[in-house]
């Protein structure tokens, strides 16, 4: 087995596949609310092609895939497709990011393909301010996915929260009650600047300073990061209370010397760097079922994956496309 290690010595076992480019919400900062150009279906990779894609990756020794979007959800056969590829591959790690809408339906169904872990997306616990941010959303439906995952007993549930200045910083002592009382874990991000028109500097706030805006302030310690974990997020422990968080600075902490990451966009674009815009496209390889040749072309790709996402940001990408 051929091991993913780039040019700076970092291997890759870590790959996020967009399944589609659509969403049924229009977060602020990750789409615009109209003029979206989605997709044709026939651009998406089909399921058997991202199996097959998977394969290959497997046997470049890439263990974690998480599936993201848009939201993966929305699109049909998700569940079916999660468990045709954890009866070919039972060990890798696979693991969803969703927006939660659709969880009270999928969460049972969920529950039976061996995830690893589930990420779901919430910023506030206020309904307006849900419904503003995310300008589709109904914050109810969420709420209510959440308690659907956890009465599924899906493993490894996790809470994101996107911290922005003036929106929802005071909320985190709520957001951290919550995630207790539902037994999930809280992981406070930073806002990234991905689309110019949305990036206000002063929204951003550093995983520092979060840090300090932490309830029991002087009580949280870091923990030791598990290697497959490694990358953005950091954990703390608090000594008084035994809660947890996560806070995920990609922006701040210079996390890119152990990034172990690649993203795979929903036509089959490979891309290396979150930041970078450039991508290379393996859909025609996975179209002709060329296994080496994809095999040898991801080889390539990655041999020009940027040190660092501050030498390659340009400014103008949304997350919506390339899945977070
Ligand atoms: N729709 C799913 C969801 O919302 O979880 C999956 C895709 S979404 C692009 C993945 C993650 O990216 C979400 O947690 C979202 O909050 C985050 N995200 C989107 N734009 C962001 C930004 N500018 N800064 C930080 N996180 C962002
Ligand atoms: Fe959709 Fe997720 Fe982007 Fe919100 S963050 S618009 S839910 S893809």
């Amino acid at each position: 087995m051929e091991r993913l290690t780039d040019s700076y010595g970092r291997n890759l076992n870590y790959v996020r596949i967009s399944v589609t480019d659509r969403c049924n919400y229009r977060c602020k900062y990750c789409m615009p609310l109209e003029g979206v150009e989605y997709l044709e279906h026939s651009e998406i990779l089909r399921y058997e092609e991202i199996i097959f894609l998977c394969r290959a990756l497997w046997e470049l020794g890439v263990r974690k895939v998480r599936f993201t979007g848009g939201e993966p959800l929305v699109r049909k056969g998700l569940v079916g497709f999660l468990k045709d590829l954890n009866k070919e591959f039972p060990d890798m790690k696979t693991a969803l990011t969703t927006n939660g809408s659709l969880l009270q339906q999928y969460a049972e169904q969920l529950a039976g393909v061996n995830l690893h872990s589930l990420n779901i997306s919430l910023d506030t616990l206020d309904p307006v301010k849900f419904a503003d941010v995310t300008r589709l959303g109904d914050l109810d439906d969420v709420i209510a996915g959440i308690r659907a995952a956890v009465k599924a007993k899906i493993r490894n549930i996790k809470l994101n929260t996107v911290i922005i200045r003036g929106f929802n910083d005071g909320e985190i002592g709520d957001l951290m009650a919550f995630s207790k009382e539902m037994g999930v874990l809280l992981r406070l991000i930073e806002f990234m600047p991905l689309e110019d028109d949305v990036w206000d500097e002063k929204a951003f706030i550093s995983g520092e300073e979060i840090l300090k805006m932490l309830p029991e302030g002087d009580s949280w310690k870091a923990e030791k990061p598990d290697s497959l974990e490694a990358g953005p997020a950091k954990y703390y422990r608090n000594e008084k209370t035994g809660d947890s968080i996560g806070i995920i600075t990609a922006v701040s902490n210079h996390f890119c010397k152990y990034c172990n990451r690649l993203r795979i966009s929903a036509t089959g674009k490979l891309r290396t760097c979150l930041f970078s815009p450039d991508e290379v496209s393996m859909r025609q390889l996975i179209l002709n079922s060329d296994s080496d040749g994809l095999k040898e072309l991801i080889l390539q790709s990655i041999k020009d994956k940027p040190r660092c996402w501050s030498d390659v940001r340009t400014g103008h990408q949304n997350m919506s496309g390339i899945g977070g």
